[in-house]
């Protein structure tokens, strides 16, 4: 078995392939020497070695030979002897993983020096400064490290060392200083350790490999790998290579840099760097660092050659790269390379630009963009410099930060908005009736529901930043302000919040916009190309609508009719019409709404003219538009007290009966969906006859218009065939009426687990499914979606659900119900058209799925259109 691979030009053994086995930096250290790139030699001891060392202890006889012949051999590659008093050879011991990890062991340098080999070095050298000074360094890091010995302990007899001495920079300290801060430094480690600094050098590398092998399983790392979703399995390599010394003096540095710009994307060299220097100390801050600029006018050579490189680099990798290098006397050496971190907008920029470089093609180019990636682009986001305090957090309900005054109901929001001031609308929570006052709005906090709670799905819906079920926010309307932990902050207070995060902060944090540039476009462009699955929205009106399509919406998955009900003009008909105490006033009150549900979908198809348009009939329980009890009860009391009519109590107490009696205990489960269409026909009938009134009226006019009419809550086969009878009958009469022959589609929503098991016999009468995902996930648990929020939490928090269901679809259970309805529907009806309209629609994850088990469009929010749309073509690729 092979347990060691040599790097180092003409020896090396790996390449950038063997990641799995030589973790990330050791297989690009390999493949950089491959390349005849000048990488110290060196060798890398492969995670399956970790993984035996810490299932059984110890390594097998085997890799202590490889290991050692290894170190042979990089003694003949360097002319240097480990642990020789004239010419010793000292290596650094680096951990790297398959995925650079934090958390994971640091690294350790100068390793094989002594109280003898220094001696050598510095002689070798004839710089007695540099080899103390590697001394030193090697010390703390060691006890640090190795031994887990504080390294405040080290720095803090530094400081005094540099005090003493009135030193300010750690290269102020000569020799002399240095070699007693050695002994200092021994001293430490033996009261620490209880035991003398181990002088020999293979014990030294023992104890480094075996420190890396078992930082893989400390606390840091295993909650790294949590958070990041890294199996514990697959282990760390160790990366032992020759040292090269960037603290030589005035001709040496160490440095690190990106090979284009991480936080613009543009194609600029970008680093920094630091003379006399080793290792950590660029990023340690001890010093100030140049910018990579001056490099090329203090050493025009070295940095001549870095250019070269790192141009070498990308152009062989394909892609950004973060590397770190050290220039000893003069003479440059690579010692990392990767894949380079970079911002959402310089994801995209780069990912577009390589395409026109034609470094890499446009399928690529679409996975180098995450579609998280795409949300930060379209929303504003808390400017990374900005200093703030986070005083509460709540789910991060819709993407994007928003400053403004807190405003406690949707009137004064309104009203604040029209004197263009910035309000953040805090509610309880939020109910249809607060739309407006949302959409004046820069953002919604509440304090109770979920992620699909009104407030979540409005919020989304118009792309404004939501932060839901933030519970220990208390609101006290009496007073007009709000507390949180013992700060109480008044209506007219400024505050931030980010719904991407979660968080509510005190006061107005500095926010930036990322312009939304044509690589958005562009990217998006070649993402269409590669996906397969069509992204259609939800949207309610003629706006809504249009930004869909700006952002690339291929029709309407969901129209949601029941928003068109509210509305100052319409909901005193609707009103009526509920209230109506015969077929005969309701039908009145129904033609009273008819233009102007008319008016809605004309303005609707418009807009999609060419594409579907999927309208659900009304759904939510008819008491939603009503006043509440203690409205009426109010009013009826002043009435009384105002000496009103008999006539006119007896009216309003009629009202109030009416109100009480349609009064629900699980509304979520009650006289809603189709059961309203059943039970009164009338109204489905009214909203049949304006859907195919205004597609006719369109026509007319020269316009392609599809609609497609669904029929929302369906359990049994038996309530679709009854209405869909009902509504092709109005359909077809309306068409006579007009004359106008008209393709439309009759289908419903499956989102009850007994329509999803019958789906079959569903399917001969529905034309199309459409996938309701958040009542299927509320039913298929039976989590009522609007209570969640008091268990959910926890559950998450302590991992009895992996993630909430209703912002991540559970494929398991919800899942495979939506797999078992597109195989039933299928097998009656092969080309039934089959889409999925729920929040999940664009849930990067969920798309995925849907992909997977063969859906034929997603629908979801108009902002994340564009994210859906690269998540579909991800999942192809
Ligand atoms: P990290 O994963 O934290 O970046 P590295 O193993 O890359 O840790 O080491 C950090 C730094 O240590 C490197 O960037 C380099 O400056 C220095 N270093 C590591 N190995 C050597 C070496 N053989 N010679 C000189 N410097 C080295
Ligand atoms: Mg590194
Ligand atoms: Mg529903």
């Amino acid at each position: 078995n092979k347990f060691v691979y040599f790097f180092g030009n003409e020896e090396t053994e790996g390449k950038n392939s063997m990641k799995d086995l030589l973790g990330g930096k050791g297989a690009n250290l390999a493949e950089m020497a491959n390349l005849g790139i000048p990488v110290p030699p060196g060798f890398t001891i492969t995670t399956d070695v970790c993984l035996l060392y810490l299932e059984k202890g110890a390594y097998p006889e085997e890799v202590i030979d490889q290991i050692n012949n290894a170190i042979i051999k990089l003694e003949g590659v360097t002319g240097k002897k480990f642990g020789d008093t004239e010419n010793p050879l000292l290596i650094s011991v680096r951990s790297g993983a398959r995925v650079s990890m934090p958390g994971m062991m640091d690294t350790v340098l100068n390793l094989g020096l002594n109280d003898d080999t220094v001696i050598g070095l510095s002689k070798k050298t004839g710089n007695e400064r540099f080899a103390y000074d590697s001394y030193r360094r090697f010390l703390t890091m060691f006890g640090d490290v190795v031994l887990d010995i504080e390294h405040e302990k080290f720095e803090s007899v530094l400081s005094s060392k540099k005090k003493s001495l009135g030193a300010t920079m750690d290269t102020d300290l000569n020799a002399d200083a240095l070699k007693e801060l050695a002994e200092e430094f021994k001293a430490i480690i033996r009261k620490e350790t209880g035991n003398d600094f181990p002088q020999d050098p293979r014990e030294q590398l023992q104890m480094a490999i075996d420190a890396v092998f078992n930082s893989w399983n400390n606390q840091r790392a295993i909650t790294y790998r949590r958070l990041n979703n890294i199996p514990g399995e697959w282990g760390t390599a160790v990366n032992v290579q020759s040292m090269v010394y960037g603290n030589m003096g005035e001709t040496s540095g160490t440095g690190v840099a990106f090979t284009r710009d991480p936080a613009t994307g543009d194609k600029r060299f970008f680093g920094e760097y630091l003379m006399n220097a080793q290792g950590e100390d660029v990023v340690a801050g001890i010093r100030t660092p140049e910018p990579i600029s001056t490099l090329r006018d203090n050493m025009p050579e070295a940095y001549a050659r870095l250019e070269a490189i790192y141009m070498n680099l990308e152009d062989h990798f394909r892609d950004m790269q973060d590397i770190e290098f050290t220039i000893e006397e003069g003479k440059l050496f690579m010692l990392q390379t990767r894949t380079g971190k970079r911002t959402a907008a310089a994801a995209l920029k780069i990912a577009v630009d390589m395409v026109n470089e034609g470094l890499i093609d446009k399928r690529t180019a679409v996975t180098r963009v995450s579609p998280e990636q795409i949300d930060r682009l379209l929303h504003p986001t808390i400017d990374s410099q900005a200093e703030y305090e986070v005083v509460a957090t709540g789910l991060p309900a819709s993407p994007g930060a928003a400053v403004g005054k807190v405003v406690f109901t949707a009137e004064h929001a309104e009203e604040m908005a029209k004197s263009n001031e910035k309000v953040i609308l805090v509610r309880t929570e939020t109910s249809p009736e607060d739309i407006g006052g949302m959409d004046a709005a820069q953002g919604i906090l509440t304090v109770r529901g979920g992620m699909t709670s009104h407030a979540a799905v409005v919020a989304r819906g118009m792309g404004k930043p939501c932060v839901a079920g933030c519970g220990s926010v208390t609101i006290d309307m009496a007073c007009s302000s709000f507390s949180v932990c013992d700060i109480t902050i008044n209506e007219g207070d400024y505050v931030t919040i980010d719904g991407s995060t979660g968080s509510l902060i005190l006061g107005e944090v500095e926010l930036v916009t990322p312009g939304v540039s044509g690589e958005l476009d562009t990217l998006l462009a070649w993402a269409d190309e590669v996906r397969e699955m069509g992204v259609r929205t939800n949207a309610d009106t003629p706006h809504d609508a249009q930004v869909a399509r700006d952002f690339g919406a291929e029709g309407i998955g969901l129209c949601r009719t029941e928003h068109m009900f509210f509305g100052d003009d319409r909901i005193p008909a609707v009103r009526e019409m509920i209230l109506a105490e015969d077929t005969e006033i309701r039908k009145a009150a129904l033609e009273k709404l008819l233009p102007m549900q008319k008016e809605d979908f004309i303005g609707i198809f418009k807009v999609m003219e060419g594409f579907p348009v999927t309208i659900r009939l009304l759904d939510p329980p008819l008491h939603e538009f009503l006043p509440k009890h203690d409205e009426i009860a109010e009013k009826l009391a002043s009435l009384e007290a105002e000496g009103a009519s008999t006539a006119e109590i007896e009216r309003i107490h009629k009202i109030l009966e009416r109100v009480d009696s349609m009064e629900e205990t699980n509304p979520m489960l009650g006289h809603r969906g189709c059961r309203l269409g059943i039970t009164y026909p009338e109204i489905y009938e009214m909203q049949v006859r304006a859907i195919i009134e205004a597609a006719c009226e369109l026509k007319a006019g020269g316009m392609d218009i599809v609609p497609e009419i669904m029929i929302p809550l369906i359990s049994h086969v038996n309530e679709l065939s009854s209405t869909k009878k009902d509504l092709v009958a109005v359909a077809e009469s309306v068409m006579a009426e007009k004359g106008c022959k008209l393709e439309y589609m009759v289908g419903t929503m499956i989102e009850l687990p007994r329509a999803a098991l019958t789906a079959d016999k569903i399917a001969k009468e529905a034309e199309f499914f459409s996938f309701g995902t958040n009542d299927l996930t509320q039913t298929t648990f039976g989590f009522s979606r609007d209570d969640a929020g008091k268990f959910l939490p926890f559950y998450i928090e302590n991992s009895i659900l992996p993630s909430d269901p209703f912002a991540i679809l559970d494929q398991e259970g919800v899942g495979e119900l939506v797999k078992i309805g597109i195989e039933k529907g299928r097998s009656t009806r092969p080309d039934i058209k089959i889409g999925i309209c729920g929040e999940h629609g664009g849930e990067p994850n969920s798309v995925k799925f849907g992909y997977n088990i063969g859906l034929n469009y997603v629908s979801c929010s108009p902002f994340r259109v564009p994210i859906a749309r690269l998540a579909a073509a991800q999942a192809v690729i």
